[in-house]
């Protein structure tokens, strides 16, 4: 059999798995994130994902960024050990093997594209919404990475050039209006009392994505079968609810999980990161996001009410979420723009390459109805040409488990190129 490995590299997660050319996983891993030394732990992860495996033939790695795909070399915002870190060469180094480097948000994409919710599409884009926004596009089944690796990245597309300023620099940019931060902002600046609205243990038992589970998206809100296996995986073990045995590994594993880090195939890891919770002792699995997210991430944090620490913690805009599902005005109407400033951002990028599918992922996502209903409105409203308003949206269906599905699409376009 042959196969190929793939690597998602994230500031709270390394992953990697043997996935055949169905995409069913062979073999998978993760283990946290080291603050130094990170290839050190890499290479320990390969040699134990490879180890009795089929021989895999290509590498496809996905790794939080930014990154430099001219020169090869990763600058992951929440690994300060890697700066300019060579990391296309280190791997083919170490296994050998040709290896092909993208984004995490574009892998996300790839991933959606190959076996997700993009699957048949013609030109995708790819969305994770989380502390911050990334993305991603698939056109006509290859990713569009760009010279440097920096295609896609519409968290930073301008919707208001008369708008708000952003951390990037730029004005207006919809990451400022949607992110999981931005929305938990906007809603205390106009007046949004967390947990007001509603009894803590209301509403929450009949809407999974407002459960205990990890946000991040739907499907990580199910356990798969395979989550809390021990060791190593099978072909077949690891069905998410919906999807295919075997075709990826399970979503994060959930709360609660007793065993907080190494090696629990079953896990894989997407490559969020939690700024001001560098310490790999605190990651869990729980801590689980799909690739894209950045540090902070909204998403994370138990069902209860926890202590507001300030805007942008990652426990509020699941908050905000629970508040606007439960009515709040004020979460209802944070939403509603956030989603207003999305729309504005994929009208313009179906305009641009003509997308006609969007995948949106990330933390964000799991607000679900909140967030798509008044997406669906907006675009409505906002986009004009009919091939524009033919764009389907839709949530993603292999959430933290998108990045490494779209790791190893890489590579195998890289030895199988699609029409060959
Ligand atoms: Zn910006």
């Amino acid at each position: 059999m042959t196969c190929v490995l793939a690597i998602d590299i994230g500031g709270t997660k390394l992953a990697a798995a043997l996935v055949d050319e169905a995409g069913s996983v062979l073999f998978s891993a993760t283990r946290p994130t080291p603050r130094t030394d990170v290839m050190s732990a890499l290479a320990a992860l390969i040699a134990e994902v490879t180890d009795g495996g089929p021989p895999p033939e290509a590498v496809g790695v996905g790794c939080a960024g930014p990154l430099d795909l001219a020169a090869g070399t990763v600058s992951p915002v929440n690994m300060p050990s890697w700066r300019g870190f060579p990391l296309r060469d280190e791997v083919q180094k170490l296994t050998g093997l040709p290896t092909m480097l993208a984004g995490d948000a574009q892998c996300f994409a790839l991933g959606e594209h190959w076996l997700g919710a993009g699957q048949g599409c013609t030109s995708l884009l790819g969305v994770v919404v989380s502390t911050g926004i990334g993305g991603g596009l698939v056109i006509d089944g290859a990713p569009l990475l760009g010279p440097t690796g920096n295609a896609g990245h519409v968290g930073h597309m301008s919707i208001d050039p008369y708008g708000e300023r952003c951390e990037c620099g730029g004005r207006g940019c919809v990451e400022r209006y949607s992110s999981g931060p931005n929305l938990v902002r906007w809603a205390l600046e106009n007046g949004w009392s967390p947990g007001a609205v509603h009894e803590p243990s209301d509403e929450r038992s009949d809407d999974p994505s407002q459960s205990g589970a990890r946000p991040g998206h739907p499907s990580t809100l199910r356990a798969g079968p395979g989550d809390p296996s021990p060791s190593g995986e099978r072909p077949g073990d690891l069905p998410p609810s919906g999807e295919r045995p075997g075709d990826l590994p399970p979503s994060g594993a959930r709360p609660g999980d007793p065993s907080p880090s190494s090696e629990r195939p079953g896990g894989p890891p997407p490559s969020g990161e939690q700024p001001g919770d560098p310490s790999p002792s605190s990651e869990g699995p729980g801590d689980l996001f799909p690739s894209g997210e950045r540090p902070g991430g909204p998403s994370g944090g138990s069902s209860g009410k926890v202590t507001l620490r300030g805007p942008g913690e990652e426990a509020d805009a699941r908050m905000l979420a629970e508040d606007a599902s439960a009515g709040d005005p004020v979460a209802v109407a944070a939403f509603e723009r956030g989603a207003r400033a999305l729309a504005g951002m994929i009208a313009s990028t179906a305009a641009t390459a003509e997308v006609t599918t969007v995948v949106i992922g990330g933390g964000v996502s799991a607000a679900g109805k909140v967030l798509f209903d008044p997406l669906e409105r907006a675009l409505d409203d906002v986009a004009g040409l009919a091939f524009v308003r033919a764009v389907q949206v839709k949530q993603s269906t292999l959430g933290v488990r998108a990045a490494l599905a779209g790791a190893a699409n890489l590579a195998w376009q890289a030895i199988r190129p699609p029409g060959a």
